[in-house]
């Protein structure tokens, strides 16, 4: 079929950049039609070569600003905004914590809900060095084993040292690994052919603690040199715990269901709100530790606790806003699909004297009806699902218990928005400003907290 797209692969057309995607790309039309463009701000004009035609939208590289954003800051390597790993680096910090808040405000317009108040978006001090895990692609490149990142829409490896976001303790570990890795010449895997060896290397580091934990992702059981890379990896500071995960398939999902602790400990320790926390391999555990904070502080006062309520925490992990809550109601109950989070969870009540507290591993779908079957009153729901948001059966389960608030932690505006129209449908409505908490600086994840009142 021809195309009718008025743009054509790898020639160069001038534009105005009009929009901001989801995805952070800068957006400019031609004839209607849209060219989606890494690197580029609302306001800019551009000469874009186009990379990319498809039926209904292209996309273009920034091949020259000719007239620059008030917003831009100068990129500190194209590396990040060309990988999914900070693609807002070139914006300010102020413009990203404005276009998240817009983010939601956008959303909510085009939902017929634009009465509904957004608070400014919460920042942090210093953007950078936040993320306490890391999950590395190893790769081989001109005969080279390397770690970094993918690029956009891709699974071609940019080598990465310094990954910016990332605490840089981690950064450096990743380094000492790819080395010893090296050393005993691993053989990275080759997605295509499903071969080799080493997979990923996951970190985890405990801001509070510096405790870290070391997964190798292998895509085989055996793994050469295995006892003396492992003593290498325990060897390095603050290493703690050193696990081996396979996974044999050929697939995107990171992590296999087989793990063996090769050395140290299967958890590390680490702190948010005064309390001590265990986290396992396959646990959540919250990337950015000190907008956690800010983020669970946020969410325990709008719950208005007072020490009487009842609270359910569906999607508790391991238990962290059950706790953190727990201190301040009578009784608090978590459901969790992650068997070992679950456990966690439990670990964690007990080594915090959380005596007030159940977890339950299972589908929010089929618990919270359960608990509404029953006959559970909560006073409080937190809700903190995965991006999809809330299934209408956790909505409904949840309406049905009649619970004054319900406290709902988004990670997806899209999905915050729907779930809000649906609460809405069954008297839950919105009083108070919906708080956008910056959990992914230089990158346009948009985190919130919103609570819905029964009317
Ligand atoms: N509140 C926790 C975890 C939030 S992340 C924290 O702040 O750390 C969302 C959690 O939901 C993850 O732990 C994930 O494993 C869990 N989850 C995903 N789908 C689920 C489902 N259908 N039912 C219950 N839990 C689910």
């Amino acid at each position: 079929m021809k195309s009718t797209a008025p743009v054509e692969k790898n020639l160069v057309y001038t534009v105005e950049i009009e929009d901001l995607t989801y995805q952070g790309m800068g957006v400019a039309k031609i004839e209607h039609f849209p060219i989606f463009i890494a690197d580029s701000i609302p306001g800019e004009k551009i000469e874009t070569k186009i990379i990319k035609v498809q039926k209904n939208f292209a996309f273009g590289r920034v091949e020259k600003v000719l007239e620059e954003s008030p917003d831009r800051v100068e990129s500190n390597d194209a590396a990040y905004t060309q990988t999914g790993i900070a693609p807002l680096q070139h914006i300010t910090y102020d413009a990203q914590l404005k276009f998240k808040q817009n983010q939601i405000k956008n959303l909510l317009k085009k939902s017929h809900l634009e009465d509904l108040e957004v608070a400014d978006t919460v920042g942090m001090e210093n953007p950078t060095g936040y993320r306490n895990k890391a999950q590395i692609p190893v790769r081989k490149i001109k005969g080279k084993l390397q770690t970094g990142f993918f690029k956009r829409n891709s699974h071609d490896l940019v080598p990465i040292e310094d990954f910016y976001i990332q605490d840089p303790v981690i950064d450096k570990v990743i380094v000492e690994v790819r080395d010893i890795l090296r050393e005993f010449y691993i053989d990275p895997y080759r997605e295509a052919e499903n071969k080799g060896i080493i997979r990923n290397i996951m970190v985890r580091r405990g801001r509070r603690s510096g405790q870290i934990m070391v997964v190798l992702i292998t895509r085989t059981k055996d793994v050469p040199h295995l006892a003396e890379i492992t003593e290498a990896i325990a060897a390095i500071d603050g290493v703690v715990s050193v696990i081996q995960n396979i996974n044999y398939k050929q697939t995107n999902v990171i992590m296999g269901d087989e793990d063996r602790v090769l050395a140290g400990e299967s958890v590390i320790h680490d702190e948010l709100l005064g309390l001590d926390f265990i986290i396992s391999a396959h646990s959540f555990y919250q990337v950015n530790p000190i907008q956690t904070e800010k983020l669970y502080q946020l969410a325990i006062d709008k719950a208005g606790l007072t020490g009487e309520e009842t609270v359910i925490d569906v999607y508790s992990g391991i238990g962290t806003i059950s706790l953190a809550m727990a201190k301040a109601a009578k009784k608090v109950y978590g459901v969790e699909i992650v068997k070992e989070a679950v456990q966690d969870a439990k670990i964690n009540a007990f080594q915090n004297n959380a005596s007030n507290t159940e977890f339950v591993v299972g589908k929010a779908e089929e618990q919270m009806q359960k608990w509404q079957e029953d006959g559970l009153k909560p006073d409080v729901v937190v809700v903190d699902p995965p991006r999809k948001g809330l299934d209408q059966s956790v909505i409904d389960a949840t309406v049905g218990m009649k619970p004054k608030r319900v406290v709902y932690v988004s990670c997806n505006p899209a999905t915050l928005v729907r779930d809000i129209d649906r609460f809405g449908e069954q008297g839950y409505v919105v009083n108070q400003p919906i708080v956008p908490v910056d959990q992914f600086p230089q990158t346009p994840h948009v985190e919130s907290v919103t609570v819905l009142e029964r009317a």
